[in-house]
């Protein structure tokens, strides 16, 4: 059960429902969003009756769900989550697409890429200034240098930003500059760094275990939002398949089986689900077809010469005709891209 109190409601009145919990043995957990206070009562609920919290002072409704995740639920938010990144909507019935490199490279190289994704339509700019790789002698990232330079291409572009942060230490320089904190693959399951980001105030794009479950995946969102961020953004990117004749297996079930359990918006990443340039147009398409919200893309100016993720990159010209594509998918299932700044 959730208690879910009045924005009005005074601390008092919060220390009330915490007490009247306890004082019939209910351990609570307490999470704030946009103001409003939720007190979870943990534990097995079936025998509390709704009057013990009715109508006590800032009690606004109830709210009940038999999920291990709750925040996240439908049973708690009926109505799609939206989040609002700079004035781009994501979450509100039209698509959003994130463009960019795998990684920051060079000045040169990112606002290159960002003016041409911009005018291809894209909304928001990606781009990894601390990276995740395999191993350990692989490129790892330009770190602040690397996040100055996405806030340049910003700048010039207007296109919020969204980059990787790997570690609970980088939250506050990441979140400094960037406008969407993005949570990678290895790292969905990475609790102190959930805990990190569910404590600042900006969107989190949160990718899918490669070996996890949906409801493992909205576990993690979970850990983000019972720390008082609600503002998540959840991304199918593949998962671990023994088929390996793509990189992962772009799970395209995900994304209505979120959109029926969970308000948070669901995006869908072609480029490291199949990793082949080649099969990214088929990816992406099937995802906008299944009704994903938006969709997040790796262009390179030269993908030969990318330093990560080359052979999934994307030219600007693959990424333009692309784009040509998903208006007509989107058009089809009945759905729009959100506008842009040269549309607004
Ligand atoms: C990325 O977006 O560049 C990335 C490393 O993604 P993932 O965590 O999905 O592998
Ligand atoms: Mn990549």
């Amino acid at each position: 059960m959730i208690v879910i109190m009045s924005p009005q409601a005074s601390q008092e009145d919060v220390l009330y429902v915490v007490g009247r919990a306890e004082s019939l043995g209910y351990r609570t957990a307490i999470s704030e969003a946009n103001g409003t206070v939720l007190i979870s009562i943990l534990g097995d609920t079936t025998d509390l009756e709704p009057p013990v919290f009715e109508g006590l002072p800032g009690v606004l409704r109830l709210a009940y769900t038999d999920k291990p995740y709750r925040l996240a639920s439908r049973d708690f938010q009926v109505e799609e989550t939206i989040i609002d990144v700079n004035g781009v909507r994501v979450g509100d019935g039209h698509l959003v697409v994130i463009a960019g490199p795998c990684s920051v490279e060079s000045r040169e190289q990112i606002l290159e890429t960002a003016h041409a994704v911009r005018d291809a339509g894209a909304h928001m700019l990606r781009g990894g200034a601390f990276k995740p790789r395999t191993s350990p002698y692989s490129f790892q990232g330009w770190g602040e240098r690397g996040l100055q330079l996405l806030a340049e291409a910003r700048e010039q572009t207007g296109l919020p930003i969204v980059t990787e942060v790997m570690a609970p230490e980088q939250v506050p320089l990441v979140a400094h500059y960037a406008d969407v904190l993005q949570i990678g693959t290895r790292n969905m399951q990475n609790f102190p760094l959930l805990h990190a980001v569910g404590e600042t105030n900006k969107p989190v794009l949160l990718k899918r275990g490669m070996m996890s479950t949906i409801k493992e995946w909205l576990m993690s969102a979970e850990y983000i939002m019972s720390h008082g961020n609600h503002k998540v953004i959840l991304c199918e990117r593949g998962i671990r398949t023994f088929e390996n004749a793509t990189r992962n297996t772009l799970d395209v079930n995900a994304v209505p089986v979120l959109n029926a359990w969970t308000h948070l918006p669901v995006i869908v990443d072609p480029s490291h689900a199949v990793g082949r340039r080649a099969y990214v147009r088929a990816a992406t398409l099937a995802g906008v077809a299944a009704g994903a919200d938006g969709l997040m893309i790796e262009v390179h100016p030269d993908p030969s010469q990318a330093w990560s993720d080359g052979p999934q990159s994307l030219t600007f010209a693959e990424f333009a005709a692309l784009m040509a594509d998903v208006r007509a998918v989107a058009a089809a299932v009945g759905h729009s891209l959100a506008p842009t700044m040269a549309t607004a």
